[in-house]
């Protein structure tokens, strides 16, 4: 029998990302590839490395997850996550919550403890902290650089500049137009796929809002026979074309995930107009990664080996 080489697959969002901040992204990207092969490597399970990989950069500034995330319009961080494990294809999403560091850990909660599915708001929170999460002032998770940034993206609104983030243009150089969301996908030594994603969602949302991120089959998907998939990018076209399902079911039709990371990107795009990012992984540990915004940060872990970097789209 062939053996189960543990592989972890991680990305760090999807856009225009300026050169400056191109290091943070790759040191983001490190430090997680190290957390969660670590789990790996010690026998654990895909949906613990997942879930380790994905801390790492929710607690890391660069990235619009946990502390440092996007703000809404009326200046809040609210965060959305879903784990979900491709052995058994238990689930736990959490989405609209503050006062939660890490709403990955609150996804892990709700896949391992509750009956349901899925929580919001208010209910998630009382949820986390009912199983031990400790609760944070919501302004713990927000930082001047994004009041800076919602303050610019507000000014341009009131000149009556469009948002292109909803334009269905592939994003050009600007730092207003970030996808920097986070997810995992992971395969660990008993075979077992799970996929993990987080975020702030997009600059300036309205409150209450919700992305594709943390819904099933949107932004994150994993089931042991097809593949585990984590995106990136608009979600609004990612929702309305059920993007992570559509494709890891082309991996249980017989495409490589490869072929369809690069389907899927190219299928967001002509069908709404759509960009960002996915990342794929099928029960043989073979990956796929496609975007077709400017720049994309990834991370790979299998065996001993580790690449990563932040792919460059020649225009
Ligand atoms: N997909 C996320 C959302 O729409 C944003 C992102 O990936 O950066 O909430």
């Amino acid at each position: 029998m062939k053996k189960t080489v543990p592989t972890l697959l991680i990305h760090g969002g999807a856009w225009a990302m300026p050169d400056e901040d191109v290091a943070a992204h790759e040191r983001g990207i490190v430090r997680a590839l190290e957390a969660g092969h670590a789990v790996l490597q010690a026998g654990g399970t895909a949906v613990e490395a997942v879930e380790a990989a994905v801390v790492v950069m929710e607690d890391d500034e660069a990235f619009d997850a946990g502390r440092g995330s996007f703000l809404t319009n009326d200046g809040r961080v609210q965060l959305d996550a879903l784990l979900m494990n491709g052995a058994d294809l238990r689930t736990g999403g959490v989405a609209c919550v503050e006062h939660l560091r890490n709403p990955i850990k609150a996804a892990r909660l709700v896949l391992e403890k509750s009956p349901h599915v899925y929580f919001v708001g208010v209910g998630a929170e009382r949820f986390a902290l009912q199983n031990g999460m400790a609760l944070c002032d919501n302004m713990d998770l927000v930082i001047a650089r994004e009041q800076r940034r919602l303050y610019t993206a507000q000014k341009a609104e009131l000149a009556g500049h469009k948002d292109r983030t909803f334009s269905g243009e592939i994003p050009l150089p600007d730092p207003m137009l970030s996808h920097d969301t986070v997810g995992a996908v992971a395969l660990d030594c008993h075979g077992n796929l799970a996929a993990g994603t987080s975020t702030g969602g997009t600059l300036n949302k309205a409150p209450g809002r919700v992305g594709d991120s943390s819904l099933i089959g949107c932004g994150c998907y994993a089931d042991n026979r097809s593949a585990a998939v984590s995106l990136t990018g608009w979600g609004e076209p990612i929702m309305k074309l059920v993007l992570g399902k559509w494709a890891v079911d082309r991996v249980a039709a017989g495409a490589t995930p490869q072929q369809s990371a690069t389907d899927a990107i190219t299928y967001l795009f002509e069908r709404l107009g759509g960009h960002g990012g996915v990342i794929l992984m099928d029960p043989q540990g073979e990956i796929g990664l496609a975007h077709n915004t400017p720049r994309m940060a990834w991370g790979m872990a299998k065996g001993d080996a580790r690449s990563w970097g932040v792919t460059r789209n020649e225009a």
